[in-house]
């Protein structure tokens, strides 16, 4: 079992950016259908510019990477998910504040944070087809492991099991919110990236 520490959040971040570019049109096209096509481009942005601000150098905390990725998503990408992400990665490492390592229930209360925060900025609730539907699935499933890498493995898997299952919502929140009924039928690309990114969290526990 791998400790979630400092060197594993580096991991965590990089693997987003990796995952994120590899995903990069993928999350394009999913955005054109119900948006305005830049997700792929936004999140891909955003993650490379994480990675160039954290350097070479190990992060000196947990809650200190999250911060350099809040910081950097905030004003790298624009739109709707940069404020969201910048926020939901902020209220994270607030959450995991002076802690070394984390255990299931400090992952559980770190996705909460974020996951309130994202609510707290952009006000959907669950099946408003947004990146909710990913983030609430998986803090419920988090709290339900004891140690930190299985709580990150339940939440990535309810992630996208949450992502996959807004393909027939109608959006109520956000630019797909603009087409109505037209909006169902498609996955909401907030939702997929959500679920990249915790997956990646998962990916960096076992390399
Ligand atoms: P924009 O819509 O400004 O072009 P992006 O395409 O980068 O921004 O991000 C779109 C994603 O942001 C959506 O797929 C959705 O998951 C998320 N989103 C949009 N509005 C909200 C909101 N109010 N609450 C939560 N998530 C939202
Ligand atoms: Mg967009
Ligand atoms: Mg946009």
């Amino acid at each position: 079992m791998t400790d979630l520490n400092a060197a594993w959040a580096d991991r965590w971040l990089r693997e987003c950016a990796r995952v994120l570019a590899m995903h990069r049109e993928e999350l394009i096209e999913l955005d054109r259908a119900i948006g305005d096509g830049d997700h792929g481009e936004n999140m891909d942005r955003g993650f490379q510019a994480v990675v160039e601000k954290l350097g070479d150098g190990p992060s000196e905390s947990v809650a200190a990477a999250l911060k350099v990725a809040a910081m950097m998503l905030m004003s790298k990408v624009g739109g709707a998910a940069g404020p969201l992400y910048g926020t939901a990665f902020l209220r994270a490492s607030a959450a995991v504040g002076e802690r070394d390592t984390l255990d299931g229930p400090a992952v559980e209360a770190m996705l909460a944070a974020a996951r309130d925060g994202i609510v707290a900025r952009g006000k959907a609730d669950l099946g408003d087809k947004t990146m909710v539907d990913a983030w609430s699935p998986a803090v419920v499933a988090a709290g339900h492991a004891a140690d930190g890498e299985a709580a990150f493995a339940a939440a990535a898997a309810a992630a996208e099991a949450g992502a996959l299952a807004t393909m027939p919502l109608v959006a109520r929140k956000g630019r797909a919110s603009y087409l109505g009924e037209r909006s169902a039928g498609h996955l909401d690309p907030g939702a997929v990236s959500t679920s990249y990114i915790l997956r990646a969290a998962v990916t960096a526990a076992v390399s």
